[in-house]
């Protein structure tokens, strides 16, 4: 084996960045290359690494899921493309690894009933200071206030230039992340540097993100849930749907229903359509069931206003048999019964026996597609992570390595896949950093 020596600069000191660092050591000292031989450089534009995992759960960091990798795929990335690019680095450095990895350096870890994974001492800051240590036992120098701006590519390395400094390099490593929430110091730095070297760009587009409405939901609404509902987003004859609980806003929408149906609201919007959103309260029941059950319900409590049975009816229900007085888990909220009412043309005097054929299905149809609002804005600055980025196309999935420059991977939210609420991003940052780490380290070394 020669005694020559490389460089690896990394730019980005966040999940995948800090995971490349220290898997391309690992991989290093398996091939018994010391550490003066193998310089890892990681260059970060903040003041300190890893800002995003700091605020990543609300401060708490759902930093995987609890699933097996293929249940973790489906579950977490609802693109087929992006499950078939994610599952080898996924099957390589796996939410089990990441748990064993962490809890060799004192993580203790708690899973949550619906899969996720969190610290059990609820803090995002441990995650960060046990990834800080792996940095610092990797032997990696850690240059803090660097903002990669361009990338020279030559034949023989790269030379990355960061205001008035350059960096020189054997190989390099993108983990810039995403274009959201710029805050954090993403602001899609890597998309412009991997398109200078000729890499194309997929759109970028918000995901996980609010919803903004054109006209903001009435005082009366505002910060009331509606549970497990159908959020439909209609755009011109094309829809898309989630199910899940929807949290109305002074703007427009959040909520974990909202969150995972925004990628789609901002394509729509990104092509010009306008979209609409409403909420299906009796998802999985038809209009003439939903007809029926409004027909029962008036010859038992004929007498009754339809507005006091809006507000005893049931939201979501698995079955319609029961009868609305029934201590269902969950009621239409009462700040929504006048909305209903309203939309469906009923005023607050009719009751139950006097609905009219036709008001009885303006009734199910404004219970079938409540109309929430028309989308104004999906906010990128507010989005939790950014669709879009590197064309997976172009990278080998085994690897994180591009097929135009050989020395050159890309790794985490940079490329073009964003998942579900849930752990799963910050995985795939991890799994994907882990992976361009270890071959990077690997390329340089392997045939010494
Ligand atoms: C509010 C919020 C909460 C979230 N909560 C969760 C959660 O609980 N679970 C989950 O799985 N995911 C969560 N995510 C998403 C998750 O944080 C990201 O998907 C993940 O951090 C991406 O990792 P990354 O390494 O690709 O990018 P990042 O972690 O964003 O790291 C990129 C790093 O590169 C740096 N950088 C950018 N440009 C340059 C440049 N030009 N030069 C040098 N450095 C640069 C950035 O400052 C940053 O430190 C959350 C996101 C947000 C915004």
């Amino acid at each position: 084996m020669s005694n020559t020596t490389s460089t690896l600069l990394i730019a980005g000191a966040g999940a995948s960045g800090m995971l490349a660092a220290i898997s391309a050591r690992r991989a290093a000292r398996e091939l018994s290359v010391v550490d003066e031989r193998l310089r890892i450089v990681l260059l970060e534009r903040n003041p300190k690494p890893g800002n995003k995992i700091a605020i990543s759960g609300g401060g708490h960091c759902n930093l995987t899921h609890d699933a097996d990798v293929k249940s973790l795929l489906e579950k977490g990335f609802l693109k087929k493309s992006e499950q078939r690019f994610l599952r080898h680095a996924i099957h390589t450095f796996s939410n089990a690894d990441l748990l064993v990895l962490f809890g060799r350096y004192g993580l203790k870890t708690e899973v949550r009933a619906d899969g996720r994974v969190f610290p059990v001492s609820g803090r995002a800051g441990e995650v960060l200071d046990l990834l800080r240590r792996m940095v610092e036992e990797s032997t990696v120098t850690l240059v803090t206030g660097a903002r990669v701006e361009r990338v020279e590519c030559g034949s023989s390395g790269f030379i990355l230039h960061a205001g008035e400094r350059r960096f020189e390099a054997d190989a390099v490593i993108l983990a810039t992340g995403g274009a959201s929430w710029g805050s954090a110091g993403t602001t899609g730095d890597g998309n412009r540097l991997a398109a200078s070297v000729g890499h194309s760009i997929a759109p970028v587009l918000p995901a996980l993100a609010p919803n903004y409405f054109t006209v903001p939901p009435k005082p009366e609404l505002v910060g009331v849930t509606l549970r497990n509902i159908l959020l439909v987003a209609s755009a011109d004859g094309a829809s898309d749907s989630r199910r899940g609980d929807v949290l109305i806003s002074h703007r427009g929408i959040s909520g974990p229903a909202c969150l995972s149906l925004s990628r789609s609201v901002a394509g729509f919007l990104a092509s010009g359509k306008k979209v609409t959103i409403s909420a299906d309260l009796f998802p999985g029941h038809d209009e003439g069931k939903l007809s029926a059950f409004i027909l029962e319900e008036a010859a038992r409590h004929g007498t009754r206003q339809v507005r006091t049975f809006l507000q005893r009816c049931p939201l979501a229900p698995e079955r319609l048999d029961a009868p609305s007085d029934s201590s269902a888990a969950e009621t239409i909220p009462n700040a929504f019964a006048d909305e209903i009412m309203r939309q469906a043309g009923i005023n607050r005097e009719v009751t139950m026996s006097s609905l009219t054929k036709a008001q009885r299905l303006g009734l199910v149809s404004a219970l079938k597609r409540l109309t929430l609002g028309a989308v104004r804005k999906v906010p990128l600055d507010r989005a939790e992570v950014s669709a879009g980025g590197v064309s997976l196309g172009e990278i080998d999935p085994k690897t994180m390595q591009s097929k135009i420059h050989p020395k050159l991977y890309c790794c985490g939210e940079l490329l073009d896949y964003a998942g579900e609420v849930g752990g799963f991003n910050l995985q795939a940052a991890f799994s994907t950093g882990w992976v361009a780490g270890s071959h990077a380290a690997r390329m340089l070394f392997e045939n010494c």
